[in-house]
């Protein structure tokens, strides 16, 4: 198996599927796992997108067992490659009479072009079944470029004959240069791959995940804090479920699981919400002491909205118990614990909106300063006091909260409020912030 990625971009979540899926069958069945970089487009190699490959790999835990393989360091073999079939009359001079033949020597500056015999290629996809293609649709294509650089199809046939590659697990985007690569490879003598073209990734519209459109780089989701086994584990299901429907599961089942022949046909569907749906799984899963760890770099960063000075561990510990059941993302931390640290903690507009709308929130609002004014610095007290002043307007307790928690802490929904608001915020405080809410009614 092999996963041969190109370094023209960042690696994606579909690349990530790709080079799993290798891995799972690899790891499933015994076979060894060949890191190949396709670096053969000079204009769009960047070293720092090969150190990204090699990074993405590992955070999601698929290792190799040999390689990484530069395709830009094997120049030599596509050359002689190149040179055996013109020897054998399976290839062509361009911009040369078709009659030059056998023995013609590869001069700079002259392409070169398969000659494609008539006939049919029948790929035995593993995943498509079989796919025929007629020859004449290939015509005779080029393989050698006149600049001295091989054509994807050749490099890629000639590197999977000579890494031993039995299995080419890819995107269909491929599949088009499948029948080229076959030919090829049977032309040098070679037995060419099995060939598994995964379905491509599809978003909600059902329509190829796009760079421009969805968010598509692993980078981001990492940033993001998803968790790199929620990752791996969600990657593991586009496109195959293992057979009794179990979908959350350590991988060391997923690959006791995994069969090739299981893949779908059908477009994949990149399903954030299922996604996040995994990660608050997988961060459920966490010890207090992990959680922390994770949590951490998110409340430290230079980026929280709070001013460092402001920012107390403690009290950003003890709220990781009230919030972790509702976490899908590791940053998400951010919005339930801010307005403990935050001076002016930010207001959320849809939150405003529901404040504005709802009856009774100035009454409610200046009964609750009332309140608050006076009752002791207590989390059952200010509770109490806060939705005996409610009762007073003939609001329940849900809405006589409501606009308090909007003023406080910026939001409609979070943690429990009582109880962190009082320990953790000074009484003026509060009366500040909800007098600021008050005005701005
Ligand atoms: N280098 C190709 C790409 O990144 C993949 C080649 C292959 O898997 O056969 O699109």
């Amino acid at each position: 198996m092999r996963f041969a990625p190109s370094p023209t971009g960042y690696l994606h979540v579909g690349s990530a599927r790709t080079a799993l899926f290798n891995w799972l069958y690899a790891r499933s069945t015994g076979g060894a796992m060949v890191l190949r970089i396709e670096d053969t487009d000079d204009s769009r190699n960047r070293p720092e997108l090969t150190d990204a490959i090699f990074e993405y790999l590992e955070w999601l835990g698929i290792d190799y067992d040999e390689g990484p393989h530069y395709q830009s360091q094997r120049r030599g073999c596509h050359r002689e490659a190149v040179q055996q079939l013109l020897d054998d009359g399976r290839a062509f001079l361009c911009d040369a009479d078709d009659n030059e033949l056998a023995g013609t020597e590869m001069t700079a500056g002259r392409a070169v072009r398969f000659r494609t015999p008539e006939g049919t290629t029948v790929i035995d996809d593993v995943i498509r079944g079989e796919v025929a293609v007629d020859h004449a649709q290939l015509g005779d294509f080029v393989i050698w470029r006149s600049d001295g650089s091989p054509t994807f199809v050749l490099a890629n046939a000639v590197d999977d004959a000579d890494m031993g590659i039995t299995h080419a697990i890819r995107g269909e985007d491929l599949l088009s240069s499948t029948p080229r690569a076959v030919l090829v490879a049977e032309a040098l003598g070679a037995t060419p791959p099995v060939y598994a073209h995964l379905p491509l990734l599809v978003n909600e519209q059902r329509k190829k995940l796009s760079k421009r459109r969805d968010d598509v780089s692993l980078e981001s989701y990492r940033r993001r804090g998803f968790l790199a086994p929620a990752m791996a584990n969600y990657l593991a299901l586009l496109g195959w479920g293992p057979r009794d429907g179990v979908e959350i599961r350590p991988m060391a089942e997923i690959i006791e699981q995994f069969r090739l022949e299981d893949v779908n046909k059908a477009g994949a569907f990149f399903d954030l919400a299922k996604l996040e749906h995994f990660n608050g799984v997988y961060i459920r899963a966490l010890s207090p002491g992990d959680l922390l760890d994770a949590l951490a770099p998110y409340l430290e960063s230079a980026e929280a909205p709070w001013p460092s000075e402001r920012y107390r561990p403690e009290v950003a510990e003890q709220m990781i118990p009230l919030v972790r059941e509702k976490l899908r993302t590791l940053d998400g931390i951010v919005p339930q614990v801010d307005w403990l640290f935050c001076p002016d903690p930010p207001i959320d507009e849809a939150s405003w909106e529901a404040v504005v709308r709802g009856k009774a929130s100035a009454e409610m609002l200046d009964a609750a300063i009332a309140a608050l004014a006076g009752c002791p610095w207590a989390p059952n007290a200010v509770k109490e006091a806060v939705f005996a002043a409610g009762g007073a307007l003939g609001l329940n307790r849900s809405k006589a909260q409501a606009p308090v928690r909007v003023a406080v802490t910026g939001r409609t929904v979070g943690p429990p409020l009582f109880e962190p608001m009082v320990q953790h915020l000074a009484r003026q405080e509060v009366l500040r912030r909800l007098r600021t809410a008050r005005s701005r009614l």
